[in-house]
């Protein structure tokens, strides 16, 4: 029996596993010294959760999200986005009692079942961050500034910044009336899914993938336009926040994210280099959405990022990482053998990495092996060495080499353990 892995998820294994590991570390450096804090939620839950917050009329809801019933009836859904699970968890545990803001993000595998290609999976991964308790946009041009700070600490520079603000419950029913006398007369030309969006949320149709239906909106009334004079002028204000921190941003009123819990900013990072999957990160506001949990008013911001996409990114960039150890310890023999293993188990136990040569390999081919490896310095142990009680050292780099008593091994490699 031959098994692969299920269409639209993917292992990750070395040398990609690193680029991984680099840019979660990136995330941890950089959100920590914003003060975010680490939160986990389960990857399963209700799944109202998802479909009360996310909205009946999304993508997501309509299409993508991976729900089974479980053994007890109760329905069930993989997580599709990070947000969600989060402001539960916020209101489940009464977090809002903290003093504001509570800031966090998370790291973790979502589900959502896409039409596989590039950039686009049906397990993919998220690192994402939320900001609960502050309504001034200052905490909104902070989350843009940790995102710029985190893609430059990856090297990832030519990105683009896009904003939009798509206004408040107060603002957005004249909205969507606009948007309504807009498309009515040419309702009958759009696809089925946008004929019921219009009625039960015409913010949709703006957001919808179809070609025909793209074309059909062009023209539509931008939502900027509508701004209630408070939404406007947090925008402004966020606009010259980010100027202040030199961010460069261009306006995109024609954003309205895939989500319904947003409200006022939304913005997304893009990139020229991922073709249609361009967006590595999106977010916005969604002041709303602890309420509609059932917490008291709390206006909240956050994003999320692909990691998929930033892990390609940094491959077109021609980033590699791949570590290499410390040491190589060669033998020839049974004696020098054992000494061998004695010797890597006492560095490893100091944290240095040491591999082995096993038995069955010539002297040549363990070299061979070491140097694959990029191993910093071989060592080796042979009949010759067992009786002289000296090993003979190696640095591969410059090709120095010189030779020490065994117990001298232990502080001759704590002195070059560090690049
Ligand atoms: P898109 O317009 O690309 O479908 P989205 O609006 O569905 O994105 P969000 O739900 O805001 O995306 O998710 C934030 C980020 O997560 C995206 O910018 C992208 O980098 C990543 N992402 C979303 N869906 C997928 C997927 N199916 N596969 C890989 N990455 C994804
Ligand atoms: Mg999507």
């Amino acid at each position: 029996m031959k098994y692969s892995a299920l269409k639209g998820v993917h292992d990750i294994f070395p040398p990609d596993v690193y680029l991984w590991q680099d840019v979660e570390a990136a995330a941890r450096e950089v959100f920590s010294a914003y003060g975010f804090q680490e939160f986990r939620a389960p990857i399963i839950e209700s799944t109202d959760v998802f479909v009360r917050s996310i909205g009946e009329t999304t993508d997501i809801v309509e299409k993508e999200m991976y729900t089974f019933t479980d053994r007890a009836g109760r329905s069930i859904t993989l997580r599709p986005e990070g947000t969600a699970p989060v402001v539960r968890s916020y209101v489940e545990h009464h977090l809002y009692h903290l003093p504001a803001p509570q800031k966090f993000f998370y790291v973790g595998p979502m589900f959502r079942y896409e039409r596989p290609q590039a950039g686009r999976f049906r397990q993919f991964h998220q690192i994402g961050a939320e900001a609960f308790g502050i309504d001034e946009p200052r905490i909104d041009a902070e989350l843009l500034a940790m995102l710029r700070v985190f893609f430059e600490r990856l090297g990832l520079e030519e990105l683009n910044f896009e904003i939009n603000s798509i206004g408040c419950e107060g603002c957005r029913p004249n909205f969507r009336k606009a948007l309504r006398d807009f498309f009515s007369e040419k309702l009958d030309r759009f696809c089925p899914d946008c004929r019921r969006r219009y009625d039960q949320n015409p913010l949709r149709i703006l957001d919808c993938k179809v070609e025909a239906c793209r074309t059909l909106r062009d023209g539509a009334p931008r939502v900027t336009r509508f701004l209630c004079s408070a939404c406007a002028e947090h925008f402004g204000t966020f606009q010259s926040y980010l100027q202040l921190l030199a961010i460069p941003f261009t306006l995109n009123p024609e954003m309205v994210r895939g989500l319904d819990y947003y409200t006022r900013t939304t913005f997304e990072v893009t990139t020229k280099h991922l073709g249609a999957q361009n967006a590595v990160a999106a977010g916005g506001r969604y002041d709303r959405l602890v309420e509609d949990f059932g917490g008291p008013p709390t206006p909240a911001i956050g994003f999320a990022m692909g990691i998929e996409r930033i892990v390609a990114l940094l491959r077109e960039s021609g980033t590699t990482i791949i570590p290499s150890p410390v040491v190589f310890i060669a033998t020839v023999g049974e004696y020098a053998s054992k000494e061998g293993l004695a010797i890597a188990v006492r560095l490893r136990g100091r944290g240095i990495w040491t591999e082995l040569g096993y038995a069955g390999h010539s002297l040549k081919s363990q070299l061979r092996r070491a140097d694959r490896l990029s191993a910093r310095y071989v060592l080796i142990v042979g009949e010759d060495e067992m009786r002289s009680g000296k090993v003979q050292w190696k640095r591969l780099a410059d090709g120095s080499h010189g030779e020490m008593p065994f117990d001298e091994v232990d502080s001759f490699f704590m002195a070059r353990a560090e690049p």
